[in-house]
This record gives C-alpha cells, structure tokens and sequence, in this order.
C-alpha cells in the first residue's frame, strides 16, 4: 500500500491491509469525520464527498433531522423482531406508500435483500397468480446488471469477475442486451414473472437508456402481465432529479427497490413496495429478517424520507445535474469521451486511450475532492443531494485541472 501523504494515514492502511479481507480497493484515503458534504481525513485534511456512499448520503453526512431522530429512538426501542410490533414500522411504512404511491411495503435491510425479497415475491405471484408451472419462473435482467453480491444475484450478473468462483448459481433468469426494447420484446414468454431493472445503471457505469425504453418495456410487461421491477436502490429519492428515476417517463412500476439513500446514511434500511395483489401472496413464515422494519431502522428510514421530500432533494438534482454536466462538458477535455448521466447522477467517461478512470480519480483526491471509478473508464460525480452550487462551482476548476493533466 503506497501512502504519498505522510501522517497517521499509514498505520490505518497497513491494519486494514493485514486483518481486511481484500474484497475492496479503496482510494488511500482514512476518514474520521463528516458533516454535509464534506469529510474529513485523520490529518485533518478536507475534501469534498463527490461519491456520497454510492449514492447512500443523499441527504449528506450527519443531516441533524436523521442524526435527531437516531438519537432519540435510540434511548427508546432499537429492536422488537418481528414477532411484535412496534410504533415506528406503521408509521414509516404508511409514508413511505403515500410519498411513492403503493398499497403496501416491506422492509428489509440491504438493498441485495430487497432484490431477494422481489425475486421471491414475483415468482411466488407467478406460480399463484399468473398460473405458470411450478418450478418454471423465469425473470428477465438485463446485461451490465448490478443488483446486489448474494449468490443468486451474482448468478445472474453479466460481469466475470462477480461470477467467477461462485457457482452454482440459481436458476431462472434470462438476460437481455441493456436498452433493446425488441430484444426484451422476443424474450418474454408464458412464463416470465417479472422483468428485472435499473433505470439507470449506476455500477454498471451510469448508462443511462435510450428514452423510451422504460416506457416501452413498461408497456410490453402490461401486454404480457409480467410485473416490471424497478430497481431504484440507487437512482430512487431523488438521485436523478425525480423522487423514482422511473417518473422521467412517466412509468409506473408494478414492484420498486429501495435501499441506500432511505438508511439517511445512518443505517440499512431497504424495501419493496408493491400494490396488493403482488404484496398479498406473502403469508406468515414466507420470508423475514430479524433486523427488517426495527423501530431505530424505521426512525432512520422515515427521517431520512422527511429531509429528501421537506428540502426537494429531487428538484436540487435536476437542476444542479443539467448544469454540472453542461460544465464537465464545457472542459473539452482531451481525456474525456462523454459526459452522461440524469440529475447527480453522473458518468464521466475517460477514452482507453487515455487509460482507466483510476488515476483521475487518485488526483481528484490529492486535490481534496473523493470520487471513485466505476467500470474501470468512468468517474462517478454524485454528491451529496444537499450540495450547494457554489460548493460545485469552487470544485469546477480542481476537476478541470485534473481532466486536462
Ligand atoms: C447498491 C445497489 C444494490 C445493493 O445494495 P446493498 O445495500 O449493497 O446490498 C442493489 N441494486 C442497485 C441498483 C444498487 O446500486
């Protein structure tokens, strides 16, 4: 591990080094402090929060609303079980239908359960309500996929190096190209259960379709009765300028995902939501988590939903998104392929020719700004929704300088 930077910043990479299972590869770069949009190192040094935990710090480091209500649910109830109930899942359940429009919701924890729960929810309405066969579900994903790293997600992921060594993997899925609606189309069968998708995706490298591709395979998926999933772990409470990704075309989903930014970046927190004729097939000793819709959960989760809706997270996005883009374009700079994305959801591709995204991304850092490659030619820019412009427009010239090097 190479550390340019002196300080105590060493000793932390060697321990994480030596005891870490190195299943990540993070920016050297110790953190041990945050608040808005800005984290702090353990030199003290400053910079500027450009990932916001793959989008789970919508609402910014320690926001005081989330941080509040933390607190205070956790000097009162942090963990019923489900066994019992308690007075914050109703609550937060109840608003979080009303804020995105669905009969029921069910909370889990990460987002990869809440894929899970989607996956066992859809089939089970297949085999129980659309009649097919037992045993030949099929859900329909999409390549460049990312839904999660269990191994039944993973199975169905296009990308070697999730697969690889992890097999046997579970049956029943079917992948189609990202953003063909006739390849969609000609995939569909009786026994399709569900269609499986990001709106954007976000580790697959912020692709953003061709418009009209939500709004046609939504419209497949009603001809065909196949429940059209969206993934919105990461595109969803306003990440892109929407409250769902999926409002861009005006489309509804039968199913929704969200995870991340409803944890308020305090804590895990992810649900289904379904209207009831998907939600209702699900009895009791179907599916569970120990830890799924806890009260300190649920607090976190209805604070966290408060501030996006309270300070028009979305409406921020669209706004600082356009013009962030139409800046990051103006640089012209000789590395760069495009520039692509919806809301603060952006996507700087580097040319190959260039090399990858990575050694951007270790000069970003040297200039105080955290942002963090994905696909190897892509820099991710998605702060913090609650970022000012201003705060951007100071970034501007760091990531200009560091584009054009
Ligand atoms: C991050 C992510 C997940 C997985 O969420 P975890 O909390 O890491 O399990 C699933 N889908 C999408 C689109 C994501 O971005």
């Amino acid at each position: 591990m190479s550390d340019s930077s002196g300080g105590r910043t060493g000793p932390f990479l060697q321990e994480a080094d030596r005891y870490s299972a190195h299943n990540y590869k993070p920016l050297p770069v110790v953190l041990d402090r945050g608040e808005g949009v800005w984290v702090w190192d353990v030199d003290g040094r400053r910079y500027l929060d450009m990932l916001a935990a793959y989008s789970a710090l919508n609402q910014g480091h320690l926001h005081p609303t989330i941080i509040n209500a933390a607190r205070e649910q956790m000097e009162r109830l942090t963990l019923t079980s489900r066994a019992f109930h308690n007075d914050q899942m109703g609550p937060f359940l109840r608003e979080l239908c009303d804020a995105m429009g669905y009969e029921k919701a069910l909370p889990m924890n990460t987002g990869a359960e809440a894929v899970e729960t989607a996956i066992k929810l859809v089939r089970k309405w297949g085999y129980e309500v659309k009649g097919v066969p037992d045993g030949k579900a099929e859900i329909i994903v999409c390549d460049g996929n990312f839904h999660g790293r269990t191994t039944t997600i993973v199975g169905f992921s296009s990308e070697e190096e999730y697969r690889e060594g992890f097999g046997p993997f579970t049956p029943g899925f079917r992948r189609v190209p990202y953003g063909d609606v006739e390849a969609f189309r000609e995939a569909v069968s009786p026994n399709t259960v569900g269609f499986l998708m990001e709106p954007i995706q976000g580790e697959g490298g912020v692709v953003v379709p061709p418009e009209g591709y939500l709004r046609e395979t939504r419209e497949i998926c009603s001809e065909h009765d196949v429940p059209f999933i969206a993934d919105e772990i990461q595109t969803g409470l306003g990440r892109t300028g929407r409250l769902l990704c999926s409002q861009w075309e005006e489309v509804r989903p039968d199913v929704v995902l969200l995870g991340k930014a409803l944890g308020g970046g305090v804590y895990p927190v992810s649900a289904v939501l379904a209207d009831d004729e998907y939600m209702q097939v699900f009895r009791p000793g179907d599916h569970g988590s120990t830890f799924g819709g806890n009260p300190l959960g649920a607090a976190v989760g209805r604070a966290a939903l408060q501030v996006v809706l309270d300070e028009d997270l979305s409406g921020r996005a669209a706004e600082l998104g356009n013009w962030l883009m139409d800046e990051l374009r103006g640089m012209k700079s000789p590395h760069v392929d495009h520039v692509r994305g919806k809301g603060l959801m952006v996507g700087v591709v580097i040319r190959e020719s260039s090399g990858p995204a990575r050694p951007f991304c270790e000069a970003l850092r040297d200039r105080g700004i955290l942002a963090k490659e994905t696909h190897r030619q892509v820099i991710r820019f998605a702060p913090p929704l609650v970022v000012e412009k201003s705060t951007l427009e100071e970034a501007l010239p760091d990531i200009a300088a560091v584009l054009s090097a």
